[in-house]
């Protein structure tokens, strides 16, 4: 089943600077798709479109396989961890989910074990009653990845979630960034760390200027554009030959 259908999506932004053109792909059911490209690629156009903040000029994206889906049930099936974290200092880890669930429409009778399910994924369960203010960077965004996975939405959005924070979060990221797509959860990944993309992606779309220039799975990748004959070694050589630029620029 395809989770997303996203087809010829252009957008021009008021500056008259053209970030997407006629862009196309498919996001498949219970896959970590890495979305990478160099600054200004049109990733976050590409996201915002799709996290519904954003209006595409042209272009369609279908939602779930299912055309009659309102505004309001995409919402619900979505979520978004944003680059910035966004949660109430002042507010317990555990309010802090609450207060998101809630506003995702979680019922009130199913709310305290959505909350937990969430805070045990990233680990937080423990810490539910401490205020984010005690909490070290890696924590936060934990407690950010929470807020916006407690609803239990079918397809979440990360983008660049490990930016600045300590290896142990890290990982404890990537894994439970797993375990939601082993349970079921499609998601979309965006990232400057190749390390992380080859530890955990399935499938890779690399797109500059607005375009696609690769959508494949990491397997056939590395089979077909690394090796001897290629001259290439790994994945940061291949977007490198790709686009020109490092990932890390
Ligand atoms: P990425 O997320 O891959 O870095 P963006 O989607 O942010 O790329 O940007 C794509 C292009 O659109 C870039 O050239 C960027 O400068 C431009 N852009 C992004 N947001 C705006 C905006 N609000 N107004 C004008 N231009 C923008």
């Amino acid at each position: 089943m395809d989770v997303l259908q996203v087809t010829d999506l252009s957008k021009t932004y008021k500056t008259g600077k053209k970030a997407l053109t006629d862009l196309s792909f498919d996001v498949k059911k219970g896959e970590i798709l890495g979305f990478l490209g160099p600054n200004g690629a049109g990733k976050s156009t590409t996201i915002s479109i799709i996290a519904t903040l954003l209006k595409a000029d042209s272009g369609t994206i279908k939602y779930f396989d299912d055309s009659h889906l309102s505004g309001k049930q995409i919402k619900c099936k979505l979520g978004v961890v944003p680059q910035d974290i966004a949660i109430y200092e002042d507010l317990s880890a555990y309010k802090n989910v609450k207060f998101f669930a809630a506003l995702y429409g979680v019922k009130r009778n199913l709310i305290d074990q959505k909350v937990r399910n969430a805070l045990t994924k990233v680990g937080l369960l423990e810490r539910k009653d401490d205020l984010p203010s005690s909490f070290s960077g890696g924590m936060k965004r934990r407690l950010n990845i929470a807020c916006a996975i407690a609803h239990e939405p079918d397809l979440i959005i990360f983008d660049e979630p490990t930016v600045g924070i300590d290896p142990q979060s890290r990982n404890h990221i990537l894994t439970s960034i797993k375990g939601m797509r082993d349970q079921g959860a499609t998601i979309i990944y965006t990232t400057h760390y190749m390390e992380e993309v080859e530890q955990i992606c399935d499938r890779i779309i690399i797109m500059d200027g607005g375009k696609i220039l690769l959508n494949d799975t990491l397997h056939n990748i590395l089979r077909d554009y690394t090796g001897p004959k290629t001259g290439k070694h790994n994945l940061e050589d291949v977007f490198l030959s790709l686009t020109g630029k490092s990932l890390r620029d």
